[in-house]
């Protein structure tokens, strides 16, 4: 499913070599596969494929709009949450009917844009923004679809940064709360109550969260379904795991199973917002070593690549593999593709892994560093300690998983302009995005 191998020893995304992308293009940059968007979006709605269920990509965890156009002629539609992500689904023609608007702080602008799109819902936060909807909508003559982001207060057990339906969090609405907005919907006119949301975190790596947070909505829908809050839709969320190392990934069909019983349970139409387990591996970030130091305690592989491109290890602590796009030692495929991983993440060899880091790699040669960017940051730091082919000056890295919450929150920090972003086609690349140049960087500038 994930098209990236290695070939006698050179790294190839589809049909191209890594190598001579960036020759071409230069570095850092980001390479995305079609064929794996392809297979990842066809995965999930085979998952979902027993209700009917519209798979809106999560915008944010990859923007660009050459992603957002494969995925749109895949059928998808889109999960926003600003003005920005609405203009750039717009951009690619993206369906409006298949488009929801979620995010805590919608502005004013934000809100009059999408009903003049006419998308298929808002995910309300507050009852304080419910009221601002129904007021803009009732400005506009219009009735505003909407559908109440539940927090379920449920744990996701992900990093503490990226959980969101835990009472504590800034995120949805309670359930005391929720009952009292449907129960007075009556006086909000201009509001069509269309369903009940949740997004738990993410990544997510069992589906008892999705189960728990599920089941509380279900029966909320059931005890609170009239004639003036049918909730047509309950919305599942996003959140899926993603392989970045050595741990066992739920397939798409099981987060389904978890899921499509309490829409069938509530009678609802399903609503799926998958960003990371989508477009996570089906990109790798490429990068040029710039100098290596070893200061007597610790060897450095510097880097051209630097946390304004990929922030994710130093705001997440995220493990990201990385490889030499050219060695001799070939990391097994298990490592670095979800589809070997699947295969090799079968019950009994979780069994017999004993908890051992399989993704150290054990072989002759290896030395171990830290790869770090050039960032005035100690946190710009891809890989800690890790063993890797000792590595010179001018060779590339493969810093893989980089698809998902990579380009999308690259900054200009340290003045660095952002990176190109290519699209391998079987045997062809494109440049969706080209380098920033200097002009860039300052551009909307004043002295
Ligand atoms: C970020 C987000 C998602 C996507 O999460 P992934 O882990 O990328 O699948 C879905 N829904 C909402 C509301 C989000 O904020």
């Amino acid at each position: 499913m994930d098209h990236f191998s290695y070939n006698q020893g050179r790294l190839f995304c589809e049909g191209m070599s890594a190598d001579a992308l960036a020759e071409q293009y230069g570095t850092p940059l980001y390479v995305y596969s079609r064929k794996t968007l392809e297979d990842k979006y066809r995965a999930i709605k085979k998952a979902f494929e027993s209700v009917q269920t519209i798979i809106a990509f999560s915008v944010k965890s990859c923007s660009i709009i050459g992603v957002l156009n494969v995925l749109r002629e895949l059928g998808a539609g889109f999960d926003i949450v600003s003005g920005g992500e609405l203009a750039r689904t717009m951009r690619v023609g993206a369906d409006p009917r298949k488009t929801v608007f979620a995010g805590v702080g919608k502005t004013d602008e934000d809100i009059r844009d999408a009903l003049a799109q006419d998308i298929l819902m808002f995910n309300v936060e507050s009852e304080a923004e419910l009221d601002n909807i129904q007021n803009i909508a009732a400005d506009m003559g219009m009735v505003a679809p909407v559908a109440l982001r539940i927090n379920p207060d449920v744990d996701a057990n992900t990093h503490a940064k990226t959980t969101t339906g835990k009472k504590e969090n800034k995120f949805g609405i309670d359930f005391a709360t929720a009952s009292r907005i449907v129960r007075n919907i009556a006086v909000q006119p201009n509001v069509r109550l269309l369903g009940l949301d949740v997004h738990l975190g993410s990544p997510i790596y069992t589906t008892t969260p999705y189960r728990d947070a599920l089941e509380k909505v279900a029966d909320f829908i059931l005890e609170h379904r009239s004639p003036r809050a049918q909730f047509e839709y309950l919305n599942a969320g996003g959140g899926y795991g993603l392989l970045y190392r050595d741990q066992a990934v739920p397939s798409f069909q099981e987060y389904a199973e978890a899921i499509i019983p309490y829409a069938k349970k509530a009678g609802c139409k399903l609503i799926v917002e998958p960003g990371r387990s989508i477009v996570g591996n089906a990109a790798v970030l490429l990068t040029r070593v710039l100098y290596i130091k070893d200061n007597g305690h610790k060897l450095f592989t510097t880097v051209d690549a630097g946390m304004n491109d990929l922030i994710r290890p130093a705001m997440y602590d995220a493990y990201h593999f990385c490889w030499p796009t050219r060695s001799a030692t070939v990391p097994p495929a298990h490592l670095f593709t979800s589809s070997d991983a699947v295969a090799y993440f079968t019950r009994e060899a979780l069994e017999t892994q004993t908890g051992t880091n399989t993704r150290e790699i054990q072989a002759d040669g290896l030395v171990m560093t830290d790869v770090v960017g050039p960032i005035c940051e100690s946190s710009d730091t891809f890989a800690k300690a890790r063993r890797l082919p000792p590595m010179q000056r001018g060779q590339l890295l493969a810093i893989f998983s980089a698809g998902a919450y990579g380009f999308s929150m690259a900054s200009n920090y340290n003045s660095r302009p952002r990176a190109a972003e290519v699209l391998v086609e079987g045997d062809t690349a494109r440049v969706i995005r080209r380098r920033e140049t200097l002009d860039d960087l300052m551009a909307g500038e004043t002295v």
